[in-house]
């Protein structure tokens, strides 16, 4: 897989010809790593907490299986939508757009020149116009709407189309990540069945077990300890980010701005209909869910193509 650059500068995966096809390194290691991580937790839950003496028998063990099986489904399926889903590229033109004039008069074209966030502008590097709050992403090759950055986590920009998955894999992996240490503590420093427990202990190999079984349980413990600060951090930053209406780069781009004129105009939206704008204008369960019914994308951009867009 891969991107192949056309001429003009412009990239096109050779295998789907949409440049969805990403063949960073960083992006695809990350994603094993995602991979491992969940089916690891997974397995030291069932077989390291759950099926151990005390939890066994009880029916404590099937609820708690059901339940943390439950969420890491979702946080899969939501993973593999952030990774799958257009995040919302801006489609190239069939032919080629000249901007000798833009270039050669230095105006209304390069995003060097905008202003603020409701200009089209024109991404020298992909050669298309592209609509507002639209950005050039280096390791995808492609201009994003309301691109809010490249995450490797998901091998994938986070854009104005795959920005509710991505939250809702963070949502996920913060909620298995709580589970698992709470799972794990409470088995730990409160065992139900502590005869059960010396029994094993006493029993031939039963210590060697035992040991393995802390190393588990003190593996899952710091990497869910890791994972869940981390993903903490990014899902308060995405939440921050909806309801100021500002990706990360918009925010720079403002400060920034805000140093050299010391004024920025930017009208702010009800944080209801910010956050609305990206997880759908359905019920707010539907939020939990990562399905596309009344999906930003089905009410469309807030703004128009250009009538020449295809010259
Ligand atoms: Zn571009
Ligand atoms: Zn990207």
């Amino acid at each position: 897989m891969g991107a192949a650059v056309a001429a003009g500068g412009r990239c096109r995966c050779w295998c789907c010809g949409k440049g969805r096809c990403r063949a960073d390194p960083c992006g695809v290691l990350c994603l094993l790593l995602t991979y491992l991580s969940v089916g690891y937790a997974d397995y030291v839950i069932l077989e390291h907490v759950l099926l151990q003496p005390g939890f066994r028998g009880s029916l404590w063990c099937p609820f708690h299986a059901v339940a943390f099986n439950f969420i890491v489904v979702m946080l899969l399926a939501c993973h593999t939508r952030a990774v799958f889903a257009d995040p919302g590229m801006v489609p190239l033109p069939d032919t080629a757009i000249d901007f000798s004039d833009l270039r050669s008069s230095g105006s209304g074209g390069s995003h060097k020149n905008s202003r603020n966030n409701e200009d089209w502008t024109v991404c020298n590097r992909c050669e298309t116009y592209r609509p507002p709050r639209a950005h050039h992403c280096r390791v995808c090759h492609r201009c994003v709407r309301r691109m809010d950055h490249h995450c490797p986590w998901i091998n994938n920009c986070v854009g104005e189309l795959n920005q509710k998955y991505f939250i809702q894999f963070l949502f996920y992996t913060g909620l298995a990540s709580l589970y698992a240490m709470g799972l794990v503590l409470t088995t730990w420093l409160w065992p139900t069945d502590k005869s059960s427990a010396g029994k094993a202990e006493g029993a031939e190999g039963g210590v060697s077990n035992n040991r393995i079984q802390i190393a588990h349980r003190i593996i899952l413990l710091v990497e869910s300890i890791l994972f869940g600060l981390f993903v903490t951090v990014i899902f308060y930053d995405q939440l921050v980010s909806i309801i100021t209406d500002e990706t990360p780069i918009e925010q720079l781009r403002n400060r920034l701005l805000k140093e050299a004129r010391r004024e920025v105009s930017h009208t702010r939206k009800p944080k209801i209909a910010l956050l609305r704008e990206v997880f759908g204008r359905g019920l707010v369960i539907c939020w939990f869910f990562p399905c596309n019914c009344s999906s930003p994308s089905a009410s469309g951009p807030s703004y128009s193509y250009l009538p020449n867009y295809d010259v």
